[in-house]
């Protein structure tokens, strides 16, 4: 007989909340890219022939089926806001209440006092470090890092505090939903940057390397551009920074655009699905 494996619950559970996580991350990515392309192309991107419709069409559906994304942004949620509780396993529930109402609050406090002092510091330097330094990777680690921990521990307690106050908990949860699948999605955008930068560690290649880490830039830089408001509104980007993110993303493009063939090469399209029609009027096999 074959040996039953032994299913740690907790690893599991992490299990499925990361393949929950990058179910949504790359759903939505392809439906933007997609749609991104789409528009780039004007009409002609509307063109059946050019097979962007088709794609389209297809991949649309998966933000839906296979889990709704919102449903399994929550999931990551529920798991994260989970281990939370797990730290404090064996404490009575006024106990809990005790731990939480003051060490979660300590811990944003101190973090958001050392950030603001850092990062007032960090901005308001005069040099050209500071458009450098958003160039960083693990200046861009801790952005995404002290976000996602910014956003969780902060929805941990209004979600105590309205279950409080709330006489319905599926109320409760309600109250503070947006707030928790903002923390979900600060959680997914860590793991893809993880990931990539794993990946670039692993690359041998010198050269593609190199590439790579533009393009891990591209990707950090667009993420803390998506979220520039959080940012700014809890004193993490000065306006200066914040008008240097937006220049690092189009310095970057420009210095990745000539290596977009390379780049989709790396992707491993197979070569029929290269080359499309409106491709031949123009420029023919660019790509290809
Ligand atoms: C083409 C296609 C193929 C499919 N194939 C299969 C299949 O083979 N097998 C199978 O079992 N199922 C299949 N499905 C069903 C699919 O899994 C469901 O459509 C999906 O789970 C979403 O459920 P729903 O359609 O009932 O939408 P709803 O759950 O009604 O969702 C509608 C909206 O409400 C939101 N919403 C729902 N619940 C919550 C919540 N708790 N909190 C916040 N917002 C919420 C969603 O985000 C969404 O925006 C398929 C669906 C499609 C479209």
């Amino acid at each position: 007989t074959t040996p039953v494996e032994e299913v740690d619950p907790q690893e599991q559970r992490e299990l499925e909340g990361r393949a929950a996580g990058l179910k949504v991350a790359n759903t939505a990515h392809a439906t933007r890219a997609i749609q991104e392309c789409r528009e780039a192309c004007g009409g002609a991107g509307y063109m059946a022939e050019n097979r962007l419709t088709a794609l389209k069409a297809d991949t649309d559906v998966f933000t839906t089926f296979e889990g709704d994304n919102h449903v399994l942004t929550q999931l990551v949620a529920k798991e994260l806001l989970t281990a939370y509780a797990d730290e404090v396993r064996g404490m009575s529930p006024v106990e809990w209440m005790k731990f939480a109402a003051v060490t979660v609050s300590d811990i944003v406090k101190k973090r958001t006092a050392a950030q603001q002092i850092l990062q007032t510091l960090v901005d308001t330097r005069k040099d050209n470090e500071e458009d450098g330094s958003l160039f960083d990777r693990g200046t861009q680690m801790t952005m995404f890092e002290d976000r996602e921990q910014y956003l969780l521990s902060t929805a941990a307690r209004r979600l105590q505090a309205a279950s409080n106050r709330e006489e319905n908990l599926f109320d409760a949860f309600n109250f503070v939903q947006d707030h928790v699948l903002h923390a979900a999605r600060a959680h997914i955008d860590r793991v893809v940057l993880e990931a990539f930068v794993a990946g670039i560690e692993s690359c041998p290649d010198a050269e593609a390397r190199e590439l790579l880490s533009d393009l891990c830039d591209l990707y950090a830089l667009s993420v803390i551009d998506e979220d520039k408001a959080w940012y700014m509104e809890h004193r993490q980007l000065s306006v200066e920074r914040a008008k240097a993110v937006l220049r690092g993303i189009n310095e970057r493009c420009r210095t990745l655009r000539p290596h977009v063939p390379a780049l989709v090469e790396g992707l491993g399209v197979p070569e029929h699905l290269l080359g499309s029609a409106m491709l031949d009027a123009t420029d023919a096999g660019r790509l290809g």
